[in-house]
């Protein structure tokens, strides 16, 4: 991949039309940008000159992409927790860095990791930040807080009472976490847990709710079962992920009282849409029937896709965007859930998710409009993350 130039060289992007994330479309537009900012943007007539200039007359300019729920430390194939597990720390690292340069090459310029082990998304979080590996802008959950055996606790994070969960999320704050993660229900990757079922006390997760909130981390809950959305809600945690309403018999669980609650707290729903979820074709249908119902009583749906997991490699970014459209998203409501929702869910609304001037230079120029074909964001031709170019080439293995 292109190493990228510096980002303090002012430059002017143009292209046949340019989404701001608002909604607005300009076209025949560009945006400056310098400094590893967006200085402006607008029609072409009313742009400032810059030293250098790339045009893409067919293509489109949008935000740099978001992808609230990924596992930089899972691989993606056909098998990843046992790899996970077998792999050494220097070993996963690299796993992590090359995930992170799929997500890149695929339009991503800033992620979510939502679990991984030893605070190595920490490390290649800063890593990235100064300019020494590339990805997107990572916001690191560290170790998922969960019970003693519970969901995914090979990652690290087990805890037990509320004196040790303040002190686990006390940790992850020192160690460097941007967000706390809380496995609130079982989850189906792990056996012996039940996804249906809530996996903490009450006084647990408010304890965890509470100590986050006061370090000024914001908590995302994995949540599948009824009882576990309804915890998420009742103790004002800030994301629920994958929210499959799912009951010991299947994902028949959907309380629509519940959903008004879930929107009246404005609690944005990360669903985890992606391929491997729409293989089951009698699941994809329910599912469909209930998040319809959802966004319809008000509830912001944001584009994450637990890239990582079991067939979801983090290269398959736009399939997974298009696996959401097949939810019944249009494709401006698509590219609002993978920029400017996602941003605001995120509380990085200030830096990304918007091409206006002053928020950080992330972007991407795409041949085609997505806005009519959202096939037009698999083959990013140019990213552009905090004012760096990056050319997307196939990413090597290794
Ligand atoms: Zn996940």
């Amino acid at each position: 991949m292109d190493p990228g130039r510096t980002a303090s060289a002012v430059k002017l992007y143009t292209a046949a039309r340019v989404l701001t994330g608002d909604g607005e479309v300009l076209p025949g537009g560009g945006v400056v940008t310098g400094d590893g900012v967006i200085k402006a943007v607008g029609r072409l007539g009313e742009l400032p000159a810059a030293a250098e200039r790339v045009d893409f007359p067919h293509g489109t300019l949008l935000p740099g992409l978001i992808d609230a729920h990924v596992h930089l430390a899972m691989d993606g194939g056909d098998d990843p927790v046992p790899t996970l597990r077998a792999a050494d720390d220097t070993v996963l690292l690299r796993t992590m860095r090359r995930n992170a340069r799929a997500l890149l090459a695929a339009g991503v310029t800033t992620a979510r990791d939502l679990g991984a082990r030893g605070f190595l998304d920490v490390v290649l979080r800063d890593q990235i930040t100064d300019g020494l590996s590339h990805g997107p802008r990572l916001l690191t959950a560290t170790r998922p807080l969960t019970s003693p055996g519970g969901h995914c606790w090979y990652l690290g994070g087990e805890h037990q009472g509320v004196d040790a969960i303040r002190r686990g999320v006390r940790e992850r704050h020192l160690r460097g976490a941007d967000l706390l993660k809380i496995m609130v229900t079982g989850g189906n990757t792990t056996p012996g847990s039940k996804a249906w079922l809530p996996q903490s006390t009450d006084a647990e997760l408010a304890t965890a709710v509470a100590e986050a909130h006061s370090l000024g981390m914001p908590v995302a809950a994995h949540a599948h079962g009824v009882d576990g959305i309804r915890a998420a809600v009742v103790h004002g945690m800030d994301t629920i992920e994958h929210c499959t309403w799912q009951t010991e018999h299947g994902f028949d669980g959907y309380l629509p009282a519940l959903a008004d609650a879930i929107a009246e707290a404005g609690i944005p729903v990360c669903g985890t849409f992606n391929p491997l979820l729409a293989r089951d074709v009698a699941y994809a249908e329910q599912r469909r029937r209930v998040v319809s119902d959802m966004r319809r009583r008000g509830v912001v749906f944001i584009a994450g896709t637990d890239a990582g997991i079991r067939d979801t490699p983090h290269s398959a970014y736009a399939m997974a965007l298009a696996t959401m459209a097949g939810y019944g998203f249009t494709a401006a409501e698509v590219i609002r859930a993978a920029t400017v929702d996602a941003a605001a869910a995120l509380g990085v609304a200030g830096s990304t998710g918007r091409l206006t001037p002053g928020r950080s230079a992330d972007l991407l120029a795409v041949h085609g409009d997505p806005l009519t074909d959202l096939s037009a964001l698999a083959e990013p031709a140019l990213v552009v993350a905090r004012g760096r170019e990056y050319l997307p080439q196939p990413v090597a293995s290794g």
